[in-house]
């Protein structure tokens, strides 16, 4: 029969095809082995430049009398030229070559539909720079597309409202956390008008001066019913003082502490104060309801450890996690500002 007798070269002819497929797979194998090993040496090779000014040769250059540090250096430095000489003749050899042209071509043929899991993950690692150089700025509004709370059941806080609100605030948070509207010294009235500086304190954690504006209008104007933006942020150790004077001035004197407009000494509230501004320069509009929800989480600010590196002091720096980054839930994660950018 005649459909018989095709089954029967079909299946001789699929005998042979998997026959070539094996040895096809293995010589693949052995191409991506090739391929792997010169990645792995050049990676190698390229933690070298960072390498020169980690501590080993720092601490090398304290142990004078026993080897001197520009032998040291010399060594490590002939060392990586001498390694670099022999990737380059390995990388010529005619079965790397051979792995690389094939490489290509299998990425000419069908690079379109192949999904690498990790391929966006291992290009932003090919991108990212040595730990040793500073970082680039990053534009982080596609990591958090809004990183404030939307407003639910609630109109957005007005200067009318202001005073209610910040009572409210506080009997929520009471002993925990304090709002009150900061008023610059000199200031006679007790009128308060736009721009608000709000002053938020988390006793033992940092104090934070919060400026409010006002929405502008359709026709570019505000008015006493608009809607209060936060505009900008400083953060400041929660006993961090302006002057070195001995003498305590009373809480309420502008003296006591740091003025809105100064910037803290420690690289923890720096750091803390940039993050929230990038968040706020990424976000058009943010209500004061939604940024106070976020601040409120910075009560464990020395407390909780990232949620992504497990660990409390960065890598990077050594700082705690000084970003919030809310949850689908509402909740809001610790994360350290460097692992949120990785
Ligand atoms: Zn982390």
């Amino acid at each position: 029969m005649a459909t018989t007798a095709d089954n029967g070269v079909q299946s001789l002819n699929s005998g042979s095809a998997i026959e070539d497929r094996q040895s096809l797979v293995s010589s693949v194998q052995s191409q991506i082995d090739v391929l792997t090993d010169l990645s792995k040496r050049l990676q190698t090779l390229r933690q070298f430049p960072g390498g020169l000014l980690r501590s080993e040769h720092a601490s090398g250059a304290n142990q004078v009398l026993q080897v001197p540090p520009s032998s040291t250096l010399k060594g490590t430095f002939s060392k990586s030229i001498e390694d670099l000489r022999t990737l380059h003749v390995a990388a010529m050899e005619e079965r790397v070559q051979e792995a690389l042209r094939a490489a290509v071509e299998s990425e000419r043929r069908d690079g379109t539909e192949i999904e690498d899991p990790q391929g966006q993950e291992s290009q932003e690692r090919r991108r990212s720079p040595s730990p040793e150089s500073p970082k680039p700025f990053l534009v982080f509004q596609h990591k958090v597309a809004s990183p404030f709370p939307p407003l639910v059941g609630t109109l957005p806080l007005t200067l009318q409202d202001l005073p209610t609100y910040i009572r409210e605030f506080n009997a929520t948070h009471a002993k925990k956390m304090l709002l009150h509207i900061y008023l610059a010294s000199g200031h006679e009235s007790r009128k308060v008008s736009v721009p608000v500086v709000l002053r938020f304190l988390i006793p033992d954690v940092l104090r934070m001066f919060i400026t409010l504006g006002h929405e502008e209008g359709v026709d570019g104007t505000a008015s006493e019913t608009s809607a209060l933006m936060v505009e900008s942020l400083t953060v400041f150790g929660s006993r961090e003082k302006a002057s070195a004077s001995r003498n305590r001035a009373p809480l309420h004197s502008p003296y006591f502490q740091k003025p809105p407009h100064s910037q803290s000494e420690f690289i923890v509230f720096q750091k803390l104060s940039q993050w929230i501004v990038r968040a706020l320069q990424s976000s058009p509009r943010v209500h004061v309801q939604g940024f106070m929800d976020m601040l409120v989480a910075y009560e464990s600010l020395f407390l909780e450890k990232c949620s992504l590196c497990q660990r409390f002091l960065s890598a990077e720096g050594y700082l705690p996690p000084v970003a919030r980054v809310r949850r689908e839930d509402g909740a809001w994660e610790p994360q350290h500002a460097t692992c949120v950018q990785n």
